[in-house]
């Protein structure tokens, strides 16, 4: 069986209307990948840190902290809330519905430049 994915809570919302856009290509590459893993698998288990995105992301810093780390602890505070997820907790991506992430992402991720995408219709 393959390892879950390890995931911010607020990226399993994101990642739910990943249409190739990002803020490199190895993000864009590594995010496709990602996707098409969860799609295959559906496991992630929930980190309050860097995941599997940040990894590839240009915004993390050496110290492990992302460049806008204080609007992306709010929008994982209030992800893992909404959606009932723990730190550390496995759960299926496939759980809960493209329909219920357009209906929280007005709600949580109020100042994201990515939000458009996710809200379109
Ligand atoms: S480092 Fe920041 S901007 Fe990059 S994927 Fe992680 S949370 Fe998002």
């Amino acid at each position: 069986m393959t390892d879950p994915i390890l995931l911010r809570p607020h990226h399993a919302l994101c990642l739910r209307f990943f249409e190739g856009k990002g803020y490199s290509e190895e993000y864009v590459n590594n995010a496709w990948n990602v996707l098409r893993t969860l799609r295959e698998n559906g496991a992630f288990t929930v980190t309050a840190g860097p995941d599997v995105l940040c990894a590839a992301c240009p915004n993390l810093g050496k110290n492990g902290l992302c460049r806008w780390q204080e609007k992306i602890t709010r929008y994982d505070a209030d992800a893992a809330e909404k959606l009932g997820l723990k730190d550390g907790g496995t759960y299926d991506f496939n759980a809960f519905s493209k329909t219920r992430a357009k209906e929280l992402v007005p709600q949580i991720c109020t100042d994201c430049e990515w939000a458009y995408i996710c809200t379109k219709e």
